[in-house]
């Protein structure tokens, strides 16, 4: 299905920027490339998107435990895990302009996908590049280096002295957090296998070639969930959460015409099977999530690396066994960038206007309802309105200019709910109720609005 949206990045960009949502990072300095700050709007739709995450995955999963593991860790960690060795993507330099790039993406986009780079050598990407003359994005000229592979983990120093510093490394993913903490989890809450640990956490990744906004920084979250299993039972587990973190992309809100699955066609030597969900993003089909079988790879590392057993053991028959882990894994940013993608719309009115409305599903909205006096001399009983559902809901107040502007500009921001207090109110205790979708409204008394709100905004 192609793009049938008007949404383009530079809108989302323009629209962050313009109403809180997200700013670009260290912008008085001139900006720090592709690090974002997220603003008072964007930072409560970030935190919703993340309960949502845990909620489905963590509260409402039987057997599902949540982890948040230091940044930092031991440096055994990322040998064991095989990152020191090999989390490198292969680099090459143009000798015209200087620019760095990903082989791979150059190989990708020439043949607009339709040579797979990741089923190929170092060696071969540079045939492929030297023959089909691969220009350069930045300067058009095809004048490369040889590739070299660079590893991708942000490198700091742990010591209080010059002379006695120890090389530590910022994680390049959350994961090994819940793999190594998987028996004092297990232990402390007797879980039974299967079970699973779950994390949202920031990540670092010197990519080669961030960019397109928040899909691919050098800073981001991570929201993970392993689940440990008996070998023999992780196909099934497999294809379960293939269809749980489908689902809950749907119930989000994302049109399931603008997903679908990719099965990666090169899996790691450990892995079983491993598959990406792509989202129609304004740029085009791209992951925003992975589910992978990893086999026993994982936890078997570690207990090579630190001489510690991870074996579980049955507490029925005594069996010991290193469980199999089935990854879900999905960045919070990414999802953020889908979820603000999928909201936007310029919706053309009746009069002839446009309006932008964001559509976000009201769990996730940054403000649930804004508080309007109709006019100034209303504030009193509006403010009185806007403390009373601040107790419960993240809510706004707005008694400036046109109610027409001030709709609109909730309607920029995703407030599903407009209360709107007049000279009735007084009267009565009654106010009008605006939805943001359908712009419809309904009146009801201050006191079922709190009823009215909660089962509306239920993820
Ligand atoms: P990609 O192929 O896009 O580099 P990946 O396959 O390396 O991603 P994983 O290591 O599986 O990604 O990470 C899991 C998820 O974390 C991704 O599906 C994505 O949502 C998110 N993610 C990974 N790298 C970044 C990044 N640099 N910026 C933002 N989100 C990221």
């Amino acid at each position: 299905m192609e793009e049938k949206r008007n949404v383009t990045m530079e809108k989302i960009v323009n629209l962050c920027k313009s109403r809180g949502i997200i700013f670009p990072g260290s912008e008085i300095y001139g900006g720090m490339g592709n690090t974002w700050d997220y603003g008072p709007i964007g930072v409560e739709i970030k935190n919703n998107v993340k309960k949502a995450w845990w909620k489905r995955f963590v509260q409402e999963s039987e057997n599902s435990f949540g982890v948040d593991a230091a940044i930092l860790m031991n440096s055994r960690v990322w040998d064991a895990s095989g990152h020191t060795a090999s989390f490198s993507d292969p680099k090459m330099d143009c000798k015209e302009c200087k620019t760095r790039h990903r082989a791979d993406n150059l190989i990708e986009a020439h043949s607009k996908g339709t040579v797979n780079p990741d089923l190929m050598s170092n060696e071969e990407m540079e045939q492929y590049i030297k023959e089909h003359n691969v220009a350069c994005p930045k300067c058009g000229k095809s004048n490369f280096t040889p590739i070299r592979q660079f590893n991708m983990m942000f490198e700091t120093s742990r010591g209080v002295t010059d002379e006695n510093q120890n090389k530590i490394y910022l994680r390049p993913e959350t994961a090994q957090g819940e793999f190594v903490n998987f028996l004092n989890v297990q232990r402390t809450t007797r879980a039974k296998v299967p079970f699973g640990i779950a994390q949202i956490g920031k990540a670092f990744r010197n990519e080669i070639t961030p960019g397109n906004f928040i899909f691919r920084t050098i800073e981001f979250e991570q929201m993970e969930h392993q689940w440990f299993c008996k070998e023999g039972t992780d196909g099934e587990y497999y294809n379960f959460f293939k269809e749980k973190a489908w689902e809950f992309l749907v119930d989000l809100g994302i049109d399931k015409d603008h997903l679908r699955y990719k099965d990666h066609d090169k899996l790691a030597h450990y892995a079983r099977a491993a598959c990406d969900i792509q989202y129609l993003f304004p740029i085009g089909w791209s992951e925003l999530n992975g589910i992978h079988n990893r086999t026993n790879y994982d936890l078997s590392r570690h207990q090579e690396y630190s001489g510690k057993s991870m074996e579980y053991i049955d507490p029925v028959n005594n069996e010991r066994y290193v469980p199999y882990v089935v990854e879900y894994s999905i960045g919070a940013d990414r999802l953020m960038l889908a979820v603000l993608s999928e909201a936007y719309e310029e919706e053309k009115l009746e009069n002839g206007d446009t309006r932008v409305v964001m559509h976000f599903h009201p769990a996730i909205a940054a403000y649930k309802v804004a508080v309007l006096p109709l006019q100034k001399n209303l504030g009193e009983k509006a403010k009185e309105i806007y403390k009373k559902l601040s107790k419960d809901f993240m809510c706004t107040y707005d008694e400036a200019g046109s109610i027409g502007k001030r709709y609109r500009r909730q309607d920029e921001i995703g407030t599903p709910f407009c209360i709107t207090i007049d000279f009735d109110t007084l009267e009565n205790d009654t106010v009008t109720v605006r939805d943001r979708d359908t712009m419809s409204q309904i009146r009801l008394s201050v006191d079922e609005l709190p009823d009215f709100i909660s089962k509306a905004i239920k993820f």
